[in-house]
């Protein structure tokens, strides 16, 4: 039905009428979050993404659950739900949280010692805040405090601040939320893109969607009294799906892309500023350091967002004025992502707001609908209790929010990686990162090694990640490709670029999924071929040629297209 005035008894479909009380449509740490809180208030879920978990922003940002400082001067509630939030995260899921300390230099100029005077009083205001994210106050550093924390800044200094921030991994937030929510009941599909959003007639009220699974082209229709448009940059085209104009759930999306060392670099992060006079960043992540992040507006297409070699090469000139050394470190791969930011007229993409909001398309004549727009990873369970409350609201359901206070799968309790490495006679840092990723589920995989003790073999030596969690990522973790499992592990993001990895982990996935060996070598060969693009554009022109080289022949030997590349969904075989 397409957009008009609401009639003045339109009332969203009843509870109970439909398969499901609630569809959500887009599996990002938005839309994981509210399957996982709908669920554990009791309502029937059902979840669709068309890609995999994590595949947009939530999965490609710079991976910080923080406060915000840059926000506090213009945004400052934005600081503060970021930072109070934060502090739920942790207390949910300790284990994916890691501490992420900043230096900000300054340089010797005629208005250094003001600016560090300034500095030093805005990050007095910050540290108000950093309790509610158990982060510690900021310090003011002299050139000499800061060359010995870093003793690879450069540059004529005056001084700096250091400031506190925490780390996680997006994807692992996405999947701790997507696990819950199926275990609560949410029926999840991955792979699966919602085609239109269908209305009744006569009231305008959503009565469900229809989708197709994209591995096997299966069409299908599910009907729901609710439908949570949660497709973050997408969110214009997914309303548009529901017949309303695009402008009703309106993003301003914002590129942003990153370039990834082999190596941590630096034991702080370290701010930089751009050409144009941007904060940019290098930052210790993982068992990687990454320099982000551009932020441009974007009017691309949203499944095949890339980084371009002119963007690396404005992130290292930036940052090679306080860090020279990167221009020498070794890039392994590139990300990218889109902000679903809210939109706004004549403002530069930095200064957009960061805040979200919760759309009721009921104003627009389609009750039922409901848009989440804008927001950040680091409050993102905050933004998920507001759509949930409005779902609450719609269906009378008399449950409060209790994501705060209900751990996430693996968060309930420390697993000690130390015990865990001498039970199963493996390198220590593989079970650091088993219990990284899994927190106390890691002892599901130690299980299975138990039942199967060749399963403790390394699959990727890189991450390290062991040949159980591969299996367990099939199995538990709904990956269904090389890539899927990357996503869940890391697999293949490492130093080597999937080369020592990629073709056992294809032949692992195939095994679980009952396909024959010839499918895994060419999801092996596809992943391979996707990294090495994203690291083309971060490689010196000879390095390049190679690269580009090594593409064909994979290609060649896969008969792969530009087209099977690109799709993000491996096809089931026929
Ligand atoms: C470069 C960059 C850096 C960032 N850094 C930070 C940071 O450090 N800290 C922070 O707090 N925030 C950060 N953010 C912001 C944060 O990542 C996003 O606000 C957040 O991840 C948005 O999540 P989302 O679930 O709304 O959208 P997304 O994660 O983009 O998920 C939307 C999903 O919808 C799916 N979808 C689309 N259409 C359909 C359809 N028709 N059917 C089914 N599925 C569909 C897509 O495949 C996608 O997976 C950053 C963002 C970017 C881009």
């Amino acid at each position: 039905m397409p957009e008009g005035a609401p009639p003045p008894s339109s009332r969203p479909t009843p509870r109970g009428a439909a398969e499901v009380d609630v569809i959500v449509i887009g599996a990002g740490v938005n839309g994981t979050g509210v399957a996982r809180d709908a669920a554990m208030r009791g309502l029937k879920v059902a979840l669709f993404e068309r890609n995999d978990l994590a595949f947009g922003a939530s999965g490609n940002s710079s991976g910080m659950i923080h406060g915000g400082p840059r926000y506090l001067s213009y945004d400052p509630a934005v600081t503060e739900t970021s930072c109070r939030d934060s502090g739920h995260i942790q207390a949910i899921a300790p284990h994916l949280l890691f501490r992420i300390p900043f230096l900000m230099p300054v340089m010797r100029s005629a208005r250094a010692k003001v600016m560090l005077t300034l500095m030093d009083a805005f990050f007095q205001a910050y540290d108000e805040y950093q309790p509610l994210k158990r982060g510690k106050p900021h310090a003011r550093l002299t050139p000499d405090e800061m060359h010995a924390l870093e003793p690879g800044l450069r540059g004529d200094l005056e001084g700096g601040i250091s400031f506190d921030e925490w780390g996680i991994d997006g994807a692992r937030l996405c999947t701790a939320n997507l696990l819950d929510a199926r275990e609560r009941g949410a029926k999840v599909r991955l792979g699966t893109t919602v085609e239109s959003i269908d209305r009744r007639e006569d009231t305008g009220a959503v009565v469900g969607v229809r989708f197709r699974d994209l591995r096997n082209g299966a069409t299908g229709r599910m009907t729901a009294s609710a439908i949570v448009n949660a497709t973050g940059a997408w969110a214009p085209i997914t309303a548009a799906l529901g017949g309303l104009e695009t402008k009703r759930a309106r993003v301003r999306p914002g590129k942003g892309i990153h370039v990834a060392f082999d190596r941590r670099l630096t034991n702080y992060a370290i701010a930089a500023t751009s050409i144009d006079n941007r904060q940019i960043f290098i930052e210790p992540w993982q068992n990687m350091s990454i320099i982000g992040t551009t932020d441009d507006d974007y009017y691309g297409d949203l499944d095949r967002v890339v980084a371009t070699s002119e963007e690396v090469r404005y992130l290292v000139q930036g940052i090679a004025r306080v860090f020279p050394s990167i221009r020498s470190a070794r890039a392994i791969h590139t990300y990218a992502g889109v902000r679903p930011t809210l939109f706004a007229y004549g403002k530069l993409e930095d200064a957009l707001s960061r805040e979200h909001q919760v759309i009721d398309h009921a104003a627009h004549g389609a009750p039922g609908l409901y848009s989440m727009i804008g927001g950040k990873l680091a409050s993102y369970r905050l933004f998920a209790e507001e759509m949930t409350d409005t779902l609450a609201k719609q269906f009378r359901l008399g449950v409060a929010c209790a994501t705060h206070r209900t751990a996430l799968p693996g968060g309930d309790r420390i697993v000690d990686p130390f015990a865990l490495a001498s039970r199963l006679e493996i390198d220590a840092v593989a079970a650091r990162r088993l219990v990284y990723r899994h927190g106390s589920r890691a002892e599901r995989i130690e299980e299975r090694i138990r039942d199967r003790p060749r399963e403790a073999s390394v699959t990727c030596a890189c991450e390290p990640v062991l040949e159980a969690e591969v299996r367990y990522a099939v199995k538990e973790e709904m990956a269904r490709s090389v890539d899927d499992v990357s996503r869940r592990t890391r697999l293949g993001l490492g130093a080597c670029g999937g080369m020592r990895c990629a073709a056992r982990c294809g032949q692992i996935v195939a095994e679980e999924r009952g396909l024959p060996p010839r499918f895994g070598r060419e999801m092996a060969l596809r992943f391979l071929v996707r990294r090495a693009r994203t690291r083309a554009v971060a490689l010196g022109p000879e390095q390049a040629r190679q690269e580009a080289l090594a593409i064909a022949v994979a290609r060649a030997e896969l008969g792969v297209t530009e087209a099977n590349v690109e799709s993000q969904t491996e096809s089931e075989p026929r």
